[in-house]
């Protein structure tokens, strides 16, 4: 039985641990990559011995922020050290550790997770579970502050990335007056918001460029207009000398559209397809959409892998997706 708690009664807990284990999720975003990092810095920081674990291990897209070449692979590195307790950050659900990553998580003695999903029914022995906060890297920023370690500019920094990466570099509905508050205190800790974000939205490979090109070119839409999907393959990763985490934010052409109630890309993945989708508020592809099918996520961006073919996991998220449009645009007009 996980039991939820607060920040600082996480701090304290973490206060008592060692040799620990930060874990992120599979397909390690902005938010999982830096607030692994920046809390594995101040658990360094602290004295304690400690490594960061990510699925896949380093991001190539955050390959730049400090400490990100000591990022361990989850799957194949083995560790420096047999970790007594097993910190989940951004970790939705067990299962998002990966297979290398629940056993790692189940192999320590202590297991707390710090998290933001709303879909998110606790796991581990104790959890803090903020709903409304945009990214984890804004839960963690209050972490380090219970912890009592004085933020330096590198957990500044990857918390920033944490951060803007979540919320569309604050641009998306979950920005709230905190999510601004977390960002401020990075920036007075020595994170660049200028160089950050030209890292993260100014600047790109000529093989992501190629990609969005390639996947944009196979673009659909409903007949009335409300339901965008694409499709990313294996081949197109290698036609365009493309990297698999060169598909994020592709789908933010999609959901942009205007009109789009619903977007969904669906990228061939060695396990099966990973659907990926986004909406427009009331729109809810975490609940009408994701979870039904097993996936997980927030309200307007969501997601699930399919163990099916790309095509039959596609048209299966679509008749969903298309249902949820219907019944949401019947709610709204009965409203
Ligand atoms: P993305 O489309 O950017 O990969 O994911 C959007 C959101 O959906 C993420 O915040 C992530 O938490 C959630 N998500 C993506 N894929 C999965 C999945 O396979 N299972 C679950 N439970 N959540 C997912
Ligand atoms: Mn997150």
């Amino acid at each position: 039985m996980s039991q939820r708690v607060t920040i600082e009664q996480l701090a304290d807990w973490l206060r008592d641990r060692d040799d620990i284990v930060v874990m992120g999720h599979v397909s390690p975003d902005g938010d999982a990559t830096g607030s692994t990092l920046a809390l594995w810095h101040a658990l360094r920081a602290m004295g304690k011995r400690a490594v960061v674990c990510l699925p896949g291990g380093m991001p190539l897209l955050y390959a730049w922020l400090s400490g990100a070449d000591q990022i361990l692979d989850t799957e194949t590195d083995t560790l420096p050290f047999e970790p007594k307790t097993a910190l989940a950050v951004d970790v939705s659900e067990y299962d998002r550790l990966g297979e290398a990553g629940m056993k790692r998580f189940d192999s320590c003695l202590y297991q707390g997770v710090l998290d933001h999903h709303k879909t998110n029914e606790g796991f581990g022995q104790l959890f803090v579970l903020d709903g409304e906060a945009a990214a984890v890297g804004e839960l963690a920023v209050d972490l380090i502050t219970a912890l009592g370690v004085g933020m330096d500019a590198n957990m500044a920094e990857c918390l920033f990335v944490a951060i803007s990466t979540d919320c569309g570099n604050f641009n998306y509905s979950n920005t709230r007056p905190q999510t601004f508050i977390a960002a401020a205190r990075c920036v007075e800790a020595g994170a660049s918001a200028d160089r950050i974000t030209e890292k993260l939205y100014r600047t790109r490979t000529l093989g992501r460029t190629r990609l969005l090109g390639a996947v944009l070119a196979g673009l659909e839409v409903s007949p009335d207009g409300k339901v965008a999907w694409a499709r990313l393959t294996d081949e197109m990763l290698r036609c365009c000398d493309a990297d698999k985490e060169d598909s994020e934010g592709i789908i933010n052409y999609l959901i942009e559209m205007i009109g789009v109630k619903v977007a969904v890309l669906a990228i061939e993945r060695q396990e099966g397809t990973k659907l990926s989708l986004r909406s427009k508020t009331p729109f809810n592809v975490a609940r009408d959409v994701a979870v039904p099918l097993g996936g997980g996520g927030h309200d307007c961006a969501a997601g699930v892998l399919l163990a099916m073919p790309l095509e039959e996991a596609l048209q299966k998220t679509l008749a969903m997706a298309r249902e949820a449009v219907d019944k949401t645009t019947a709610e709204m007009i009965n409203a």
